[in-house]
């Protein structure tokens, strides 16, 4: 049986203490950071901060339950240095509004006026068919639909749909109706496949004007039911 000053300060040297606070300091800059960089999907219901404080407590509890050479001095530090960060940060974010951008993002326009808003092109391209899903599962067919699409900072996306009679044609978002359109000569119009701008004439081997691809699938407008 040890001594509980053993298990509480088993080896322990005031340095390394001093070292923990700066360990765990930049390791949470360095969780936020990567979380930041990998965007908010997969994020879900929870901000990157909240994620990069769990991220940072739940390694430091682990440790030291089953490391019998880690006292639980150092994860006491790690605790405290995380509360200290997480009161310190909401402050400047309170006082310096700006900071809550960069810390958490800002929501994204990523449908705007029955068309993928093409702004955030850059951060919509790994998750294109995520979108798709999403707006699925909202029951929506097709873009034209769409008035104006945002995915919040916590990943969940936010619609506002047009009245039905101001439903106009858009990109289908369903399998059986996103399909290109070969060897096709009936009627359209027709929708770019990448950013759903719809155009009337038969597009075969014609660029879309707004972004300049290359693949088109018949539009459609039906309204919501
Ligand atoms: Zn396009």
């Amino acid at each position: 049986m040890e001594r509980l000053s053993d298990v509480l300060f088993s080896g322990s040297q005031t340095e390394f203490l001093l070292e923990i606070f700066i360990r765990t300091f930049i390791m949470f800059l360095l969780v936020l950071l990567v979380l930041r960089l990998l965007g908010r999907r997969g994020v879900r219901q929870l901000t990157l901060f909240e994620m990069a404080m769990i991220i940072s407590l739940g390694s430091a509890a682990g440790d030291p339950m089953f490391q019998d050479d880690l006292p639980i001095s150092y994860a006491v530090i790690v605790f405290m240095t995380v509360v200290l960060l997480y009161k310190g940060i909401t402050w400047i974010v309170m006082k310096y509004r700006p900071m809550e951008k960069m810390l958490e993002g800002a929501a994204l326009t990523v449908v705007q006026d029955g068309m993928f808003a093409l702004e955030e092109d850059r951060d919509l391209t790994f998750s294109k068919m995520e979108f798709f899903s999403e707006l699925r599962n909202l029951s929506v067919e097709h873009l034209g639909q769409v008035r104006e699409g945002v995915l919040e900072v916590d990943g969940t996306l936010s619609v506002l749909f047009y009245e039905p009679s101001q439903v106009r044609f858009g990109l289908a978002l369903f399998p059986s109706r996103y399909r290109e359109i070969s060897g096709y000569h009936g009627p359209g119009p027709f929708a770019c496949m990448f950013c759903g701008k719809v155009i009337k004439e038969i597009p075969v081997g014609k660029e879309c004007p707004r972004c300049s691809r290359n693949r088109w699938a018949l539009a459609m407008n039906t309204q919501r039911v």
